[in-house]
């Protein structure tokens, strides 16, 4: 038997953060992973394998659109998928190792297998129990499924399956809207497979500011991909490796089936609690099965807190990074904080979206006096030059006090551009703030500055 200061159940972005801040802030740490790499959900199966993927798939879609165009000729490259998964299994491969360096550089404890908590101050792996003063449940999400759905992970896929089909689909139906299914059905459609997105709601990637849902769509749909909206699916049937999918459309209620090749299940992701024995123990849990916590992250059971998807809030990587080191600082008895106002959210399409703060409709909701100022990127030198036209920037103000309260970013580098706002934000910056400051030219960046303006006296370039 071991004993720690602290031991953190689950290596994701949450829990190696949070490990690795243990650690630097001199506590004795471990961290349990019952998989065989570090890194969760978000290194193996989520956000790096997706990303490769989507950079990949990208580069194909501009050899063929775009590269004639800028005088490049020659053959556009041909697919070897086999090739491709290699390529994204390197990639895991590089970041999960990473992690692995980096828990011994900061000497961090890794027990392997599977843990649960018989009771406070102490963790269970295999036959061992250790010992610790302070245990951070950190132990994710796992795939949420449909009535009537059942995934196999060969025809009827989770996300986890479709980054590692056997062959690129001839069809895909992908079942849900949100990001997850748009940014794999996107990757399948630039391999060349038909792609239809079938969604509950009347919206793709609901919540989002209703401006950028619809051109989202409109450029998605420029793009090849097909969408059904207000449909719920009633099931999924497998025969010969093909599958039937029977949708009713809600505004009629009329029963409609389309075969697919693949169908990616994309309908969300639940907490991942299971078999760490918090029942028994008497953890309070919320409606939806996430972890209770109190602004600490503490549960109710002294000693124990808990982060990440485990736990309500967005299920994003960074907000799991950000509450892994917030956590650490209050284990280690300094005041760590998350801001949950400002935490970004991107999807990784191209063009890409982005968003941080309010949306116009949540700020006509609660009734707040507000002036959102547009840019499009039709007036940036560097995405008309780049082929990257498509899509704006709007920045949403304080009607009176110019405070920036939100932005929403469809274009290039969508991801990247936020956090110029989102550190804004932080500072509780006005966008004329924003407008005064010098950007360099060429960039996109330059959209920020004039959708800032725009706030104000007006743009330059529109
Ligand atoms: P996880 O990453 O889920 O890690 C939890 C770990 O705990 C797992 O490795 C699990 O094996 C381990 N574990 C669980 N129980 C135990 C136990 N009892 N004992 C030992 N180990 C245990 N987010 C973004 O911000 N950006 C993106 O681009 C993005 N893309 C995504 C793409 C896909 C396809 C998916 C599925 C998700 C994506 N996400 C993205 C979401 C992101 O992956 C999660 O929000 C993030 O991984 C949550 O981190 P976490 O540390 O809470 O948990």
């Amino acid at each position: 038997m071991s004993s720690y200061d602290v031991i953190i159940i689950g290596s994701g972005p949450g829990g190696y953060v949070c490990a690795i801040r243990c650690a630097q802030l001199g506590l004795k740490t471990a961290c349990v992973e019952g998989r065989e790499t570090l890194g969760g959900t978000c290194l193996n199966v989520g956000c790096i394998p997706s990303k490769a993927l989507l950079h990949a798939s990208h580069q194909l879609h501009e050899a063929e659109h775009n590269f004639a165009k800028m005088g490049l000729k020659g053959k556009a490259p041909s697919v070897d998928w086999k090739q491709m998964l290699a390529y994204k299994d390197d990639v895991i491969g590089a970041n999960t190792s990473g992690i692995e360096f980096l828990f011994k550089k900061n000497k961090v404890d890794w027990i392997k297998g599977w843990a649960s908590i018989p009771e406070a101050g102490k963790v269970k792996v295999g036959d061992d129990v250790h010992e610790a003063k302070t245990i951070v449940i950190a132990s994710g999400s796992d795939v949420a499924t449909l009535p009537g759905v059942e995934i196999d992970e060969k025809v009827v896929v989770s996300s986890t399956g479709a980054l590692e089909l056997g062959k690129i689909p001839n069809k895909m139906i992908v079942i849900g809207a949100g990001v997850i299914g748009l940014e794999l059905g996107s990757v399948y459609k630039r391999l060349g497979a038909e792609v239809k997105v079938i969604e509950f709601l009347d919206t793709i990637t609901p919540g989002m500011d209703a401006e950028v849902q619809r051109q989202f769509q409109k450029i998605l749909t420029k793009q090849g991909l097909e969408f059904q909206l207000g449909a719920a699916v009633q099931s999924v049937e497998v025969k010969n490796n093909k599958a039937k999918v029977t949708y009713k459309l809600r505004k009629d209620d009329s029963a409609h089936t389309e075969d697919a090749d693949i169908v990616l299940v994309a309908t969300g992701r639940k907490p991942y609690t299971d078999g760490l024995g918090l029942d028994a123990l008497g953890v309070e849990m919320e409606d939806r099965g996430q972890i209770k916590t109190d602004g600490h992250w503490q549960t109710n059971i002294p000693g124990i807190y808990a982060i990440g998807d485990a736990i309500t809030g967005p299920m994003l990587a960074h907000k799991a990074e950000d509450e892994g080191m917030g956590v650490a600082e209050v284990i280690a008895g300094q005041k760590g904080h998350v801001n949950y106002n400002v935490i970004p959210g991107v999807i990784y399409t191209h063009p890409e979206v982005a968003n941080v703060g309010q949306t116009e409709e949540q700020l006509k909701e609660a009734g707040r006096t507000y002036k959102a100022g547009k840019f499009s990127f039709m007036g940036n030198g560097r995405a008309k030059a780049n082929h990257a036209a498509d899509g704006f920037v709007k920045i949403l103000a304080d009607k009176d006090t110019d405070r920036i309260l939100g932005a929403h970013i469809i274009g290039p580098m969508a991801g990247d551009l936020i956090h110029e706002i989102c550190v804004a934000m932080e500072f509780g910056a006005a966008a004329e703030d924003l407008a005064r400051t010098c950007h360099a030219h060429p960039t996109y960046s330059e959209a920020v500055r004039e959708a800032a303006l725009a706030c104000g006296d007006g743009p330059i370039h529109s």
